[in-house]
């Protein structure tokens, strides 16, 4: 059983120091309980923010613990009476070959579940904080501009998937050519736009020429600043994520903007609102679940994952998604 544990803290940009794979028993189950293999690991954005000490919406991982993550698992030996070997699960045993579960939290995946690792994805956490913060706090109208940043990850491709579905016109923001293509030719979208172009300012204003309407807020940073000015009376941003700002050891230098921003949210009358996924909409699972899977069986909702290989490749897979080097859902097959 191999394990990676968090070896420090880190400061900046995580580095290979900062885990460590270690070679421990496989262990054993008591009664009500289960052994899990892993046979998909998660990685996601979320967390670099366990990998710090102090306040979140959740504990940090302890110095020597298993890095946490979602998983797809089979059951192994199973003491606890809803389960039987074989059977697949969503878990959360996180970064592990193994796993120990009472069962609590696990979600029945099947004997033979056609896509396992999209209960990660699409049809999993990333899809739900896509479709519960375009519809429910965006509130996305026929004619509406939306930009979406992250444009090809789990969740901004399939927030801008639903906002076509809804009638809007969609701008998609992401890392380089490639990505911004497959945004506009495979997503649909309407404009792509690379963040890293050194006009990028110029390129949104003209992708936008009728302001923007729905920012759904994945990355913060020089995105938003680029966003803010151009933002309607009445829009609405749901603010998801700011994975430009995870590695951040300081507040952005240059001038102060707050008294911009509370400005155009005055006088704009802006309602800009965060959410925590399943603390916030876990009673619309369900709903979500199934409008996902009539959209997926339908084609009309596209879905990519990037899928690497051995539970030894998460740390710098990890590293390298926080700085864009994934293209679609980063998923790590641990085992067949
Ligand atoms: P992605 O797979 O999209 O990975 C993150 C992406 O962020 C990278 O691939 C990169 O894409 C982009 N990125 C990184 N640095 C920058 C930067 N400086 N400027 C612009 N873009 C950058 O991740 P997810 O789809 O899983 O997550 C998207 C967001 O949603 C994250 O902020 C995450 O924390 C948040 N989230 C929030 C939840 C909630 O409950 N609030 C739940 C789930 C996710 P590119 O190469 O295109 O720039």
């Amino acid at each position: 059983n191999r394990r990676i544990a968090l070896a420090s803290r880190p400061v900046g940009a995580p580095t290979s120091a900062n885990f460590r794979l270690e070679e421990t028993v496989i262990p054993t189950p008591s009664e009500g309980e289960l052994l899990l293999r892993t046979n998909y690991l998660s990685l996601d954005p979320y967390m670099r923010g366990r990998m710090n000490d102090g306040a979140s919406y959740a504990e940090p991982v302890a110095i020597d613990g298993t890095m946490v993550g979602a998983t797809v698992c089979q059951v192994v030996t199973s003491l606890h009476p809803d389960y039987h070997a074989g059977e697949w699960v969503l878990a959360y045993t996180g970064w592990q070959d193994y796993g120990i579960s009472d069962g609590e939290g696990l979600i029945k995946l099947g004997a033979e579940p056609t896509n396992p690792s999209f209960a990660l994805g699409i049809l999993g956490m990333p899809g739900f904080t896509a479709y519960m913060g375009l519809l429910d706090i965006g509130q996305p109208k026929s004619g509406d501009t939306l930009v979406v940043a992250a444009a090809t990850g789990p969740v901004g491709a399939t927030v801008g998937q639903i906002g076509k579905l809804k009638g809007c016109y969609v701008v998609g923001i992401a890392g380089g050519a490639e990505k911004c293509k497959y945004a506009v030719d495979v997503l649909g979208f309407d404009k792509c736009i690379d963040h890293k172009a050194s006009d990028f300012d110029a390129q949104l204003k003209a992708a936008c020429p009728t302001g923007i309407d729905v920012y759904f807020e994945n990355v913060g940073g020089k995105v938003f600043d680029s966003v803010l000015p151009q933002l309607n009376t009445g829009a609405r941003v749901p603010v998801c994520g700011l994975v430009s700002q995870y590695n951040a050891t300081e507040l952005p230098s240059g001038p102060d903007r707050l008294s911009l921003l509370m400005g155009t949210l005055l006088v704009k009358r802006i309602k800009m609102q965060g959410f925590i996924i399943f603390d916030d909409y876990a009673h619309r699972y369900n709903e979500f679940y199934e409008q996902m899977m009539t959209w997926l069986q339908s084609g009309q909702i596209k879905y990519r994952e990037h899928m690497i290989d051995g539970l030894e490749s998460a740390p710098a897979a990890f590293t390298g998604m926080l700085q864009g080097e994934n293209f679609g859902k980063l998923v790590v097959k641990v085992a067949e």
